[in-house]
């Protein structure tokens, strides 16, 4: 770690986009969130500019509702308006660009009933025009075939993150739902889109939400291959902190087309320019 770290310039931008695991928060092994130093602080301050704010997070083991809940009950007070997964990027990419195409969806339950709430129809069969995999807690053979077959077939292929861990309490947790993914693009010889960080269809969601262009927003995470590379296809300000996973990444190894506009040790170091 040799660069040193450089303060960003927030008075010019009209949004803000933070990650929240290593960013945010840290994970405590009971699934609970402990807030960084300076979080809740930080968050308060740019409501009170007036500038919106949301946080984007890659699970989508639950929605976006029921983590603004866990958040607030942990001591980041954050309303589910404010509060993005990959489902809400997959659902406007869905409607946008496959409208009315029956879906084979491998998720949970939870994430089942929001996407068919959200209109999209989802079917179990062979039907399907587009398989979509988001976190899954358990799957059968029988499914993953169904949707290989649908995925061979010419079917569109969606994950809604394809890192291949994330990090947990007492160390990295494989992503059930890239497994899943992989299994499939074996099988169909396919490769995923990605509807999750970092893809196009996660910073146009971003983008709308906040209702400001994406090369007006701030981009706030500790992974500089999944938040910074989210800003960077959007455009957007991006601050890399050194609060998580990349926290000894050596920038001055990383291609520059990669690296952060600036890096600060924690979320805290953003108050000084709010
Ligand atoms: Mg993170």
């Amino acid at each position: 770690m040799t660069s040193a770290p450089t303060p960003p310039r927030l008075d010019d931008v009209r949004g803000f986009m933070f990650d929240v695991d290593g960013t945010l928060v840290a994970r405590a092994r009971d699934g609970s969130a402990q807030p960084l130093r300076g979080a809740r602080e930080v968050l308060e301050r740019i409501r009170a500019s007036g500038r919106p704010l949301v946080l984007f997070t890659n699970g989508s083991h639950i929605g976006a509702e029921a983590i603004a809940a866990g958040l607030s009950r942990d001591g980041v007070p954050v309303s589910a308006a404010e509060m993005l997964t990959p489902i809400e990027s997959a659902i406007s990419h869905l409607r946008r660009n496959h409208p009315g195409r029956p879906v084979l969806l491998l998720a949970t339950r939870d994430t089942r009933e929001r996407i068919a709430a959200a209109g999209i129809e989802l079917t179990e069969n062979g039907e399907a025009e587009v398989v979509l995999v988001a976190h899954v807690d358990e799957i059968d053979m029988s499914s993953l075939e169904r949707a290989a077959r649908v995925v061979a077939g010419g079917g569109a292929f969606f994950t809604s993150s394809y890192a291949s861990a994330y990090a947990g309490a007492s160390g990295p947790i494989f992503s059930r739902g890239a497994m899943v993914t992989a299994a499939i693009a074996k099988a169909a010889r396919r490769r995923p889109r990605i509807l999750g960080k970092p893809s196009r269809a996660a910073i146009i969601e971003v983008g709308t939400r906040l209702g400001v262009p994406t090369d007006s927003i701030a981009v706030i995470g500790d992974d500089l291959a999944m938040d910074i590379a989210l800003g960077r296809l959007g455009g957007a300000r991006t601050v890399l902190v050194r609060s998580g996973i990349s926290h000894s990444v050596d920038l001055d190894r990383v291609p520059l087309a990669r690296r952060p506009d600036a890096v600060i040790d924690g979320v805290e170091d953003l108050l000084a320019a709010l």
